[in-house]
């Protein structure tokens, strides 16, 4: 594996120094790709065409416009693979299922045009659980991805192959979805930054749905900056998706109060898991921040709510692909798919639907209550991200319900819909990443930025790829 520079501002530097072009940056992903791939499986699609094109137009602005090309361009450089779920324009897109198989699409996903204008160079689309629906990637019709610190165990789901193309050094950064802990979870089991912004941040236009009151869009990078960056490109209104709202970014406050629920320590979070946790709690409080115990009493309902609503919006997302607008035939659905169709069908259906759906909704509202209440008390909270660390391929693919528990650190941040940054913190004994997780209120995403920052600062932090291939 070559050693390749990390972070955007250090792929920028290089850049306008002229030490290295952005077509022969584009080669070294391209070479590093062509090794990994076949052992890890973190690509459906390779863009090579689009990736050289936007690589040339890069070029050609940084001869043009010399340390200019900042103003307009602030991502150039950035090498970004879009996980399977995000159109791309005459590029195949098919949401890791056979029914999208051979789809291509006609635009980009807001996202993906936001990052192309910005400098991005768009390397290719990576591998994901069909439809989102995971959390090992193994759901994917196109075969598993494997955990680059070792490929007997899973990366994490549904954004498996973005968790991994960074951890790899196959790109830059890479965007995900997180519907339930889609995003901060494979990055928490493949050893990156995952981020995934406040419901209605950024944009879900031209992104396949999954369930829409939880689906948001964000990304994975190697450091929490970067994930800032490409953050302020990516967020804001763009007339296509009418939950996003513009925000102002706040200053963070001076001094942050940091809760520590007790409720995400319970039984079943591994020892190791946790005193990661703690460890990362008494650095925040070596710096100055404020640890607050608090209660999220509700926490124990997130995974049963979240079974209920999340199947419901499925089914009725799913409805669209009928085999006659868009790629091939509903038999072509695997069992997740049919799975959770026939659940969120039945939790729909006439007299089913005020005991379970409606029922769901109302605990709903008691999991935001309890975050509301802490947030009045705390600016953010800290926990872990998964129970486990990464486990094995297979452990879990033919129990549902045990992969179901994966996200019960994760869920009730999508049902609250607010944000949360998971963060490396580590190895276990058994060399796979830790991690910890950063929430806070709605549109608090720059305090979880500089409480991010502060951590990796003061834990002297430095970014490592996954093991050589
Ligand atoms: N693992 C969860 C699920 O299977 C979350 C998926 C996601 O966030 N897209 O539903």
């Amino acid at each position: 594996m070559k050693n390749l520079p990390f972070t955007i501002a250090e792929i920028q530097k290089l850049l306008l120094s002229k030490e290295v072009s952005c077509v022969e940056l584009v080669d070294t992903y391209m070479e590093n790709i062509e090794k990994a791939n076949p052992k890890l499986n973190v690509f459906i699609t390779v863009s090579k065409d689009k990736a050289y094109s936007d690589a040339k137009k890069v070029d050609k602005l940084i001869k043009d416009l010399g340390v200019d090309i900042k103003g307009e361009h602030p991502l150039f450089g950035t090498v970004v693979a879009h996980k399977d779920l995000f159109l791309t324009e005459g590029i195949r897109t098919t949401a890791g299922s056979k029914v999208l198989d051979t789809y291509i699409p006609a635009y980009s996903a807001t996202v993906v045009a936001r990052l192309e204008s910005a400098g991005c160079i768009t390397i290719g689309k990576t591998n994901c659980d069909a439809w989102a629906h995971g959390a090992s990637g193994e759901n994917s019709d196109y075969g598993p991805t494997k955990n680059p610190w070792n490929t007997e165990f899973v990366p994490g789901g549904s954004s498996s192959g973005s968790a991994v193309s960074v951890a790899s050094g196959l790109t830059t950064i890479a965007t995900g979805t997180d519907t339930g802990g889609s995003i901060r979870q494979p990055a928490n089991f493949s050893g990156v930054v995952g981020f995934k912004p406040t419901y209605g941040a950024v944009s879900r236009y031209g992104v396949t749905a999954m369930a829409s009151s939880l689906d948001s869009v964000g990304h994975f990078s190697q450091s929490v900056a970067d994930a800032e960056k490409v953050f302020d490109v990516v967020r804001g209104e763009d007339g296509k998706d009418s939950t996003v709202k513009n925000f102002k970014a706040a200053k963070p406050k001076a001094k942050i109060k940091l809760g520590i629920p007790k409720e995400y320590f319970a039984e079943g979070v591994e020892e190791e898991v946790k005193d990661s946790v703690y460890k990362a709690s008494k650095l925040f409080e070596k710096e100055g921040i404020e640890l607050v115990e608090i209660n999220l009493p509700h926490t124990r309902y997130a995974i049963s709510v979240y079974y209920i609503i999340q199947p419901a919006e499925v089914s009725s997302n799913l409805g669209r692909y009928d085999g006659v607008r868009y790629g091939g035939p509903r038999t072509s659905f695997g069992a997740e798919a049919k799975r959770r169709i026939m659940l969120g069908t039945y939790v729909l259906s006439a007299g089913y639907y005020e005991a379970y759906y409606l029922k769901a909704m109302k605990v709903r509202s008691k999991i935001i209550e309890d975050f509301d209440k802490a947030f009045a008390l705390v600016d953010a909270i800290i926990a872990p991200v998964s129970p486990t660390t990464a486990f094995r391929l297979g452990e879990k693919a033919d129990d549902p319900l045990k992969m179901y528990l994966a996200d019960i650190l994760t869920v009730p941040a999508n049902i609250a819909g607010i944000p949360g940054l998971a963060i490396p913190s580590g190895f276990s004994k058994a060399g796979l990443p830790l991690g910890i997780q950063l929430m806070g209120p709605r549109f608090s995403e720059h305090t979880l930025f500089a409480l991010g920052e502060l951590y990796q600062n003061a834990s002297g932090w430095k970014f490592k790829l996954a093991k050589d291939l």
